[in-house]
């Protein structure tokens, strides 16, 4: 994230602002988060979702692109209740806002929201947001899109309460790797004091989102750990690891897809290598492809040379064709100018 454009200007607050104040009393807004919605993604939706209902919007919506499961860990969300399936989402709502999406792709099958919508508003952390809304709040050194929906809703006056709190801490907690990433700047505990000083329970919300998953999960994770393959010349010899999950292998265990999300965590431990990988099965010839660095490669870069995005130390692409080579582009990416120079 270094290296990023400044956060949003005092315009762009201000405009922010006005158009949520500027709503007549019946107005319609829909919230839309990024496609398989991990926790900062549903967590700052939710929470800001939350401020909004205490502003007294009414006619509010919540919702992501695909399948309209919510995955097990978030159920328990304060919010969940706005959530609606796409189908079911406002054709031309008043306002729309976008929560931890980089650019419209992330938006699936609701983009078209975006252009029907009266206007848009983004809101969003990542360095590569293509600010693709009427209205961008984007900060690059945000460490969450949380921290940018505190933001908004410190300005718009809303007062926090435990379960606006809720999501927005697990948002925060979700992108820094519960305050271990290097983006867990003395700003984020700031925040995370404010959190926690409403009275929400930071041991039961970890154990929930981090630390809870079915014992199938646990057996799929350690026969997909067992094949992981160790390439320590790849990256100019900073290292590869990699495995990959089949819908086989969800089936065999009777898992959903989503469990397959916390599988990088252990991936990432290797020693030996700087860039770790997931192949995930998303489609039959379709891979919903995860990459993690340690510092020395920019792993952004691989993402987005094969079609995706992310931030430095964290990205993701969509990978189509056979496994094989899906691993053989992400190997061949990693052998071009990848490297975090030195400073
Ligand atoms: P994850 O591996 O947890 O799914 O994603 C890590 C990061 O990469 C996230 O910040 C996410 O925004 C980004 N990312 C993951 N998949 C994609 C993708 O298909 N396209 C884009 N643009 N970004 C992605
Ligand atoms: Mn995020």
């Amino acid at each position: 994230m270094t290296g990023a454009g400044p956060g949003p200007t005092d315009a762009e607050w201000a405009a922010a602002v006005e158009a949520v104040r500027g709503l007549p009393a019946d107005a319609r807004v829909l919230l839309i988060c990024h496609v398989n919605p991990d926790g900062d993604a549903l967590g700052s939706m939710l929470g800001f979702g939350l401020g909004l209902r205490r502003l007294g919007v009414r006619h509010l919506q919540a919702t992501f692109p695909g399948p309209p499961g919510v995955p097990e860990p978030f159920r328990w969300l304060p919010g969940v209740e706005l959530l609606v399936p796409q189908d079911d989402a406002d054709p031309d709502p008043d306002l729309v806002i976008c929560f931890d999406a980089a650019g419209d792709s992330r938006l699936g099958d609701l983009v078209d929201r975006l252009g029907r919508a009266g206007t848009s508003l983004v809101l969003d952390h990542h360095a590569s947001n293509t600010g693709f809304g009427r209205i961008n709040l984007v900060d690059p050194h945000a460490a969450a899109t949380s921290v940018v929906a505190l933001g908004l809703l410190d300005r718009l006056g809303v007062p926090l309460d435990a379960e606006m709190a809720t999501g927005l801490y697990v948002a925060l907690t979700t992108d820094t790797g519960s305050f271990r990433f290097e983006a867990t700047t003395p700003a984020v505990h700031e925040m995370a004091a404010r959190l926690l000083a409403t009275g929400i329970r930071p041991g039961d919300i970890s154990r929930r989102i981090f630390d809870t998953r079915p014992f199938g999960a646990v057996r799929l994770f350690g026969e997909v750990l067992g094949r992981a393959t160790l390439e320590p010349a790849a990256a100019a010899g900073h290292g590869l690891v990699w495995t990959y999950a089949t819908h086989d292998d969800l089936a065999r265990h009777d898992q959903p897809a989503y469990v397959l999300e916390a599988l990088i965590d252990s991936v990432r431990c290797t020693a030996e290598a700087d860039v770790s990988c997931v192949v995930k099965q998303s489609g039959d010839a379709e891979w919903a492809v995860s990459l993690r660095s340690k510092g020395a490669v920019d792993v952004s870069r691989v993402a987005v040379a094969l079609g995706g995005g992310g931030h430095r130390f964290a990205a993701g692409f969509t990978g189509r064709g056979p496994l094989d080579e899906v691993v053989g582009n992400i190997r061949a990416a990693l052998g071009a100018e990848v490297l975090v120079p030195h400073s």
